[in-house]
């Protein structure tokens, strides 16, 4: 028996941290959306109490480091399973990326197995299951569009943002999220205004330029200040008349969004001369 999950991409169209709580961690507010970039992750059984991890990516760990790995251990953990699971992982989304990969992986492992092994979990178990695994898992159990607070375990559905073509531009450097967050001074955030409110605002008024206008992260300042590049791209996206452009998670893949195809495909070529890898998504619901 072989199971198959498709597990896709997250962006975000805002990154606002509020403050940085006693605990050490950052109090956020984001608005976060699913995309047709997807990995595809095929599940198969087996009697035997192992854990099998295959990719495509040589780069990506199979062993305890991956997250299909630790969604499965936990699993088995739990729930006191001493068979085993096998897993193909056809990596399509950037890794360490600011795309969430990892997490959707993991999220998509948990559906998976909540299934074959029937586990009868509801979402907010599946929930708290991810939660474990990291941050951005919870939301990839919901997707779609929603608000997404605290460290990234309160998610609230909102209405899907209003369609339109996204270009993703991912240069050869990674991006550890840890070390973005650590290198985050308070002051730097004085002068930033949280932008996830408006523009949930605007997503629940269907009013696509409004939310274009107030596309924003609060890490881009300090990811840029790492790899100045990445500014050059971003300006390069206005320039070529993307509707608005802004960086996913703590980067570094910058995002165009244009409601108009052939401009996003022009984009989409003209950045392919410089930029290490480009794609060009759509929104989904
Ligand atoms: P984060 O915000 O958590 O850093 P990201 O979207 O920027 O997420 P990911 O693609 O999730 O980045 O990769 C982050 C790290 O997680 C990488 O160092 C990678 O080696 C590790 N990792 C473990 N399992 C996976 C997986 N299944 N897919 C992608 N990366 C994985």
């Amino acid at each position: 028996m072989e199971w198959i999950e498709r597990a896709p991409a997250k962006i975000n169209l805002t990154l606002d941290v509020l403050y940085k709580r006693e605990d050490g961690y950052h109090e956020l507010e984001m608005i976060m959306s699913s995309i047709d970039l997807a990995d595809h992750l095929t599940f198969t059984p087996i009697e035997e109490n192992r854990i099998e991890v295959y990719t495509n990516k040589a780069f990506l760990p199979v062993d305890k480091r991956n997250h299909v790995h630790q969604a499965i251990r936990l699993v088995k953990e739990q729930f006191q399973i001493d068979s085993g699971m096998l897993v193909e992982i056809d990596k399509q989304i950037p890794v360490a990326a600011g795309l969430g990969g990892g997490s959707t992986d993991a999220a998509a492992t948990l559906r998976a197995l909540n299934g074959i092994w029937d586990l009868n979990l509801n979402r907010e178990e599946l929930i708290d299951l991810g939660m474990q695994i990291g941050t951005d898992v919870p939301y990839s159990m919901v997707g779609g569009t929603a608000f997404v607070s605290g460290r990234g375990e309160n998610v609230r559905p909102i209405k899907p943002m209003p369609a339109c073509w996204v270009v993703l531009a991912k240069p050869k450097i990674s991006v550890s999220t840890k070390t973005i967050f650590k290198a985050l001074e308070v002051a730097q955030l004085e002068n930033y205004e949280p932008q996830s409110r408006i523009v949930e605002a605007a997503i629940e008024a269907e009013d696509y330029e409004e939310m274009v206008r107030h596309l924003s992260n609060a890490l881009e300042v300090v990811t840029f200040q790492r790899h100045p590049y990445l500014k050059n791209i971003k300006e390069r996206m206005i320039r070529y008349g993307m509707d608005g452009v802004t960086m996913s998670g703590s980067g570094p893949t910058i995002l165009g969004f244009s409601r108009n195809y052939s401009r996003a495909k022009r984009v989409y070529n003209s950045l392919r001369g410089f930029c290490e890898e480009v794609y060009i998504a759509r929104t989904i619901k």
